[in-house]
């Protein structure tokens, strides 16, 4: 007799259809046609620039379904955050207009070759020590062990990627939202595994916002002009390397 409710087959096939979908929707969205200022914090500046000039990725290295689920469920969290903190009182905008249709709120120079979006833009609320408005709200979800360093050792330390971001983002909001590069943006970590969640207050750093700013336009130069910036690492056992979509392209290249 067919075994219709085979858990496992049901398991898979459905799993098989979802992941499919996503990839075949992923490949259908155009790539970024610039540098973004989320980006720029990343460990090595090479593959920034693999990342502008839209280089293959090596064979295997696309992401998979399960990656872009964990993506998936990143937004839908972010979405989730919004809600609490409105719910809390903060007068929090995401998009322009505040309309769920409305564009999200950016910024883009060196003629839109660099751009960024913000998660949102805080406007009042509970009164808190060291939290002035306007400010920028930036929202990330981790794994419990990530979440755990992070509430620990502040996001400068343990992802100092995403501390680069809301530098390079109180730089540039603050001529279309006067005050941001002035007060702490917030930062909230979810913890993916528990629901806790970290809230920080993270000052403007304009020498980070600075170096990361001269890093962009470095890229930038060197995409034009075709030449290779340095590698971040002298072997493709460094970490950042075992985990780069193009590590086969990079370590063919010169040095
Ligand atoms: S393989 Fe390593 S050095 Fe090369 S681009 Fe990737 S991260 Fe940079």
């Amino acid at each position: 007799m067919l075994d219709f409710n085979s858990r496992g087959q049901t398991a898979l096939q459905v799993n098989a259809a979802i992941d499919a979908a996503l990839v075949v929707r992923q490949a259908a969205t155009p790539p970024r046609s610039y540098l973004g200022g989320s980006r720029l914090g990343h460990a090595c500046e090479r593959a920034l620039q693999f990342e502008f000039l839209q280089a293959p990725k090596d064979e295997g290295a696309e992401f998979d379904g399960r990656i872009l689920r964990i993506f998936g469920i990143g937004h839908a969290l972010e979405d989730v955050a919004v809600a609490w903190l409105r719910g809390a009182g903060f007068a929090l905008y995401t998009r322009k207009g505040d309309r769920p249709d409305g564009e999200q709120f950016g910024f883009a120079v060196a003629g839109g070759r660099i751009r960024g979006h913000v998660d949102g833009i805080l406007a009042g609320g509970p009164e808190i020590p060291g939290l002035a408005f306007p400010t920028l709200w930036e929202c990330k979800t981790m794994n419990a062990k990530a979440w755990r360093e992070t509430a620990n050792k502040g996001v400068a330390v343990a992802k100092p990627i995403y501390a680069a971001q809301i530098a390079v983002y109180q730089a540039y909001m603050d001529a279309a939202v006067p005050g941001v590069g002035d007060h702490p943006a917030l930062f909230t970590a979810i913890n993916k595994d528990t629901a806790e969640l970290h809230h920080e207050l993270v000052p403007f750093d304009a020498e980070l916002a600075q170096r990361m700013s001269d890093r962009a336009v470095r890229g930038l130069r060197a995409c034009d002009a075709g030449d290779l910036l340095p590698r971040a690492a002298t072997s493709p056992d460094f970490h950042e390397c075992r985990f780069c979509p193009w590590a086969k392209r990079c370590w063919s290249l010169p040095a």
